[in-house]
């Protein structure tokens, strides 16, 4: 087993749980960008969101609500962010989809989501829909 995540979700690498159910586990993260920062992870492999089977989905969805209300309970944040760095460019460094919990605390610095990145595009929104919707019709 070469994976980290799958590592520490079979408790070959010591990590510190704060949650656990037959599909998830859930553990502070190594590196704290505040505090009670949790890593989500399926205890099933999977790269990233596109890769997780549609039916582990609800669970695993089901562990991130259940490790966010602990934190709620535990540290009383003002809110959280919450978010997946799905691949390279966005940072995903573990190839094991996770989803990092973060508390969020008066004064502490964030920005929202819409601080990560600059990139509008030119083209208008009709243009960009018609795209996606095209390249995902059935045949
Ligand atoms: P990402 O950059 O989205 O792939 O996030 C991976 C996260 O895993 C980083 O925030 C790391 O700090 C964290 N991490 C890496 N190794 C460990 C570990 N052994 N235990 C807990 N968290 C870890
Ligand atoms: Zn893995």
């Amino acid at each position: 087993m070469e994976c980290l995540f799958c590592k520490i979700a079979n408790k070959l690498i010591p990590s510190h749980v704060i949650y656990e159910d037959v599909s998830a586990v859930s553990f502070l993260d190594i590196n704290p960008i505040s505090m009670g920062h949790t890593v989500v992870v399926p205890k099933e492999h999977a790269q990233n969101l596109l890769e997780i089977p549609d039916s582990s989905l609800g669970d695993f969805f089901g562990a991130v609500k259940n490790s966010t209300a602990m934190l709620q309970k535990a540290l009383n944040p003002a809110g959280f962010t919450i978010g997946i760095n799905h691949g390279r460019i966005s940072g995903q460094s573990v190839d094991h989809l996770h989803v990092h919990i973060i508390p969020r605390f008066e004064g502490d610095g964030g920005g929202s989501l819409h601080s990560v990145v600059h990139n509008p595009p030119n083209e208008p929104l009709e243009a960009i829909k018609n795209r996606i919707l095209e390249s995902n019709k059935s045949k």
